[in-house]
């Protein structure tokens, strides 16, 4: 048996038969489940998260995972009982972390757009801190906390104006930008806690965007946090906690380096040696090499120009090609006898169903293995920001999601943890009150 040459992704194995993923079979499982179908490789994860416990090893850093990377609800309660706490961006990630067990009081509320009944429940809750993004939020919070007769905790999100050099969609720190406070405005606002009764200034956040493939950005805007810090500890505030946020690379493409981690920690440790509490936020990190999108092959379209690939997955799957021009590995998997398999010195479209040109995985991509109707294809690295931002646009069925667990011997069982839409699910809470035709 031979691995298959992809490095992130270590747990996949193609032999001339077959492609497994934690010794369970692809297609054996796409047929019992039949297709689009995600695919999580849970030894993926906790591979992950023994990577950033190792990497930040010595430093007093608390993760809480970015839900909106991936929500499902095995998921989440698998990270909660590796000790893994919340990033939260709306009340419904909290309500779910929540049922999933994830430790609450450790978790931090993020977002520019948090409502009076989310930070309610937020605060309820008890949740660690509100990442705060504006003035107007500030009072919100003050208000509604007085109201419960609570403290909120305050940590003010800053925008350090760094350049993530990411796609410009998931970049987040340039003054451009919705998110965070300026230098300035942080200055103005602390200067006004005093007057907010309910609420604690106790960190600073920061957030740059997502997909940032070297420390750099990072060094640079982790030391214009180090200014500001000072700048408030010289007034009297006792900023004693930050939080970093997320934004880790993964590897892609085949043979793409992972990001580095340990020059992160580094930096980390020589910045912020004397403050007692640091939080993390990885969502991709963790997730995204862990998941496989399995499609069926539909149809192969030639035209006088171009060859697709009609799959069954669409945008409405994994949105992230349609949405930000993202790349991921595609392998073929042969199954289908007979005939009419293409190969060929020039590349397929990968298309999907949906009505729309930017129903694209891919163009002009070659595959090692001739490929007909009926094969299967594995859309690789889509366990972050797939199955997330999935949806029903041409009242399409969100689709199904499998979890492998893995046991001592290192063969997963396969276990089915979302189950796909069907029709009716297509109309929940639409009134379907009929009146008579004619
Ligand atoms: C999206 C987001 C993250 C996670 O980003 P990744 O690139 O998936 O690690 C972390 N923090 C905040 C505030 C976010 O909005």
């Amino acid at each position: 048996m031979k691995t298959f040459p992809f490095r992130p992704l270590t747990n996949l194995v193609m032999t001339p038969a077959n492609l497994t993923c934690d010794g369970v079979d692809l297609a054996d499982l796409a047929s019992r489940h039949r297709t689009p179908l995600y695919v999580y490789s849970s030894a993926h994860i906790e591979k992950q998260i023994k990577e950033l416990r190792r990497a930040f090893k010595g430093l007093p850093v608390t993760i809480c995972y970015a839900l909106k990377a991936n929500t499902n609800f095995t998921l989440l309660n698998f990270l909660a009982k590796h000790d893994v706490a919340a990033d939260l961006v709306s009340g419904g990630e909290l309500w779910r972390a929540k049922n999933a067990q994830m430790n609450l009081k450790q978790s931090v509320f993020s977002g520019v757009g948090k409502t009076a009944d989310e930070i309610a429940l937020a605060l309820k809750s008890q949740i660690k801190f509100f990442n705060v993004e504006s003035k107007s939020e500030l009072e919100l919070i003050n208000r509604v906390a007085s109201k419960l007769k609570v403290t909120a905790q305050i940590s003010l999100r800053f925008n350090p104006d760094v350049d993530a050099k990411t796609h410009p969609y998931i970049s987040t720190g340039l003054h451009e930008n919705k998110f965070g406070l300026d230098k300035a405005e942080i200055l103005t606002i602390a200067s006004t806690f005093g007057a907010l009764k309910s609420c604690s200034l106790r960190a600073l956040s920061v957030h740059i965007g997502s997909q940032i493939q070297t420390v750099g950005p990072f060094r640079d805007s982790f030391i214009k946090l180090r200014e500001l810090r000072n700048l408030l500890l010289a007034q009297g505030f006792k900023i004693d906690s930050l939080d970093l946020g997320g934004g880790f690379s993964i590897p892609y493409r085949q043979n793409e380096k992972s990001f580095d981690l340990d020059k992160y920690a580094k930096t980390v440790k020589a910045l912020f040696s004397d403050v007692k509490e640091l939080t993390i936020e990885p969502g991709r990190f963790l997730v995204g090499n862990s998941g496989i999108l399995l499609s069926r092959v539909l149809h192969v379209k030639k035209t006088r120009k171009k060859k697709f690939l009609i799959v069954d997955a669409g945008m409405n799957d994994l949105v992230r090609p349609a949405l930000y021009q993202s790349y991921h590995e595609i392998i073929t998997i042969p199954c289908a006898s007979g005939p009419n398999h293409l190969k060929g010195s020039t590349g397929f479209d990968v298309v999907g169903p949906v009505c729309e040109s930017s129903d694209s995985f891919t163009k002009n991509r070659k595959f090692s293995k001739a490929t007909t109707a009926g094969d299967l294809i594995a859309i690789l690295s889509a366990g972050a920001y797939g199955m997330s931002m999935a949806n029903q646009y041409n009242s399409r069925f969100k689709p199904a999601e499998i979890w492998l667990e893995s046991n001592a011997r290192g063969k997963a069982k396969a276990r089915l943890i979302r189950h796909r839409d069907s029709y009716r699910d297509l109309v929940t809470n639409e009134v379907l009150k009929k009146e008579s035709r004619k």
